[in-house]
């Protein structure tokens, strides 16, 4: 009896520690963005500001192991140009060495205390977690903390005046004894009855609250002082802004400034709202589901022109992706989806199994170095039909990528930027050089399942 109770407790945690959002929330992912925006238009310089991996997937292997493999990785990131990785949430979490960090407990035990059945987090110790950070920082990569500030869980039970019930909200002690919080640090408080939303039936933290606003970001060493002085972060992915206002993202960044990102599931207009108020980057989710409809669910290449996309409306504020810890967004032609995001605005995000088991690591090496040697300027749709997409990005020396879907090799005859020149496929798919004719024409290929990326010799 005991132990089915034990197995069921333990069942319920791993389930708590590994609830994705896709299956607790209702996302705006299935609706159809209609508004219609031409590629060519409105569009800023392009992406100069580098390429991020996300250093992690959903459970990666238990038992503290993961900051040693991503320590293992970091030099050979950098040096294929990889500019910063996304670490998952650090700290112990209420499903202790089960969770994946998005149930945050004790905001300042990294795997040092023994508390919620472990030490160790999911991902390692406090000092692995430093030595990851310190060997990416050698390597010359950024490091960026994934913050999750709209809930909190693990809290015993206590008597809450605010609800006339019992509420999980008693954070106290806390092995750390920092940040120590009870029932009025979360909705409904004196200070407020709710905010923009809540995740699963976790304690939602009210950041109106002083104190709770002192801890996160307000003091000397609140947790964004703490990542940033003590831990070495150098910047920051917000989880699930959708559930408290974007103005808090503000006020973290500008107690411990860098690169930061909202994850807020959204159309163009929303996510857009959300930066204004933010003053960060956010995640192209616009973008994805283009590219998951494009290449997977519609098989139709026109989308990705006719689409709106943070990364075409705002791009020095679009990080781009294909798939993430989430979910497996685009499951076939996944590499020809990292051909759009790669060769046009936005800053893209890479997912760690992509890369390192799902898809060819050298073409996605060429297509990171093709990033970062060849994309600027602003992207014009050459041509779209339902399985050929063809874009030129303006700057110097610009590119014209060709992305083919088809079972067959095709060509086409396009407009390029380029005036007399030869020009070569930088993807390494075409082994032919052509040449531009006085008015810039010329015939450009890709292989059938393919993409080439044209550009100057
Ligand atoms: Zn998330
Ligand atoms: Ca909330
Ligand atoms: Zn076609």
């Amino acid at each position: 009896m005991k132990t089915i109770l034990l197995r069921m407790l333990i069942l319920g945690l791993i389930w708590t520690g590994c609830t994705k959002e896709k299956d607790v929330i209702n996302t705006t992912g299935d609706q159809q963005i209609t508004e219609d925006q031409p590629i060519s238009a409105n569009l800023k310089a392009g992406n100069t500001s580098g390429v991020i991996m996300q250093a992690f997937y959903w459970n990666v292997p238990m038992g503290g192991t993961w900051w040693g493999t991503i320590q293992g990785k970091v030099s050979s990131w950098a040096g294929i140009g990889i500019t910063a990785i996304w670490l998952p949430p650090s700290c112990k979490c209420a499903s202790g060495p089960y969770s994946c960090g998005y149930d945050p407990f004790d905001y300042y035990d990294f795997g040092d205390y023994n508390q919620m059945g472990t030490t160790e987090t999911r991902y390692g110790s406090k000092s692995e977690l430093l030595s990851c950070i310190s060997a990416a920082h050698s390597a010359g990569l950024k490091v960026y903390a994934d913050i999750v500030m709209n809930h909190r869980a693990g809290g015993t039970s206590q008597y809450n005046p605010n609800t006339g019930t019992y509420t999980n909200t008693n954070f106290n002690p806390l092995a750390s004894g920092m940040f120590l919080s009870g029932y009025n640090d979360f909705h409904p408080s004196t200070y407020e009855t709710s905010d923009a939303g809540t995740f699963s039936n976790y304690p939602d933290i009210c950041h109106k609250n002083p104190w709770v606003a002192a801890n996160l970001w307000g003091n000397s060493n609140s947790v964004a002082k703490y990542y940033k002085g003590t831990m070495g972060y150098d910047g920051w992915r917000f989880d699930w802004v959708n559930g408290y206002s974007p103005a808090y993202v503000k006020s973290f960044v500008s107690s411990a400034s860098g690169f930061a990102v909202t994850e807020y599931w959204g159309s163009v207009s929303q996510i857009q709202s959300c930066i204004n108020s933010s003053g960060v980057s956010s995640f192209d989710f616009p973008c994805m589901y283009a590219l998951q409809a494009a290449f997977t669910t519609n098989n139709n290449l026109a989308l990705l022109s006719s689409t709106a996309m943070l990364c075409k409306s705002n791009p020095s504020k679009a990080v781009t992706f294909v798939t993430n810890h989430d979910a497996n967004y685009v499951t076939t032609n996944k590499l020809l989806a990292y051909a759009f995001i790669l060769t046009h605005e936005g800053t893209p995000c890479i997912f760690y199994t992509d890369y390192e088991s799902e898809l060819n690591k050298s073409a996605l090496n060429t297509l990171i170095w093709i990033n970062k040697a060849l994309v600027s300027g602003t992207t014009t749709v050459l041509y779209a039909d339902n399985d050929e997409y063809i874009a030129k990005m303006s700057g110097s020396p610009g590119l014209v990528v060709y992305i083919n879907t088809s079972g067959s090799n095709l060509s086409r005859s396009v407009t390029t930027n380029w005036t007399s020149k030869t020009i070569h496929d930088f993807a390494n798919n075409w082994g032919t050089n052509y040449s531009t004719n006085s008015s810039g024409v010329a015939t450009i290929y890709a292989p059938a399942k393919s993409y080439t990326v044209w550009s100057t010799q």
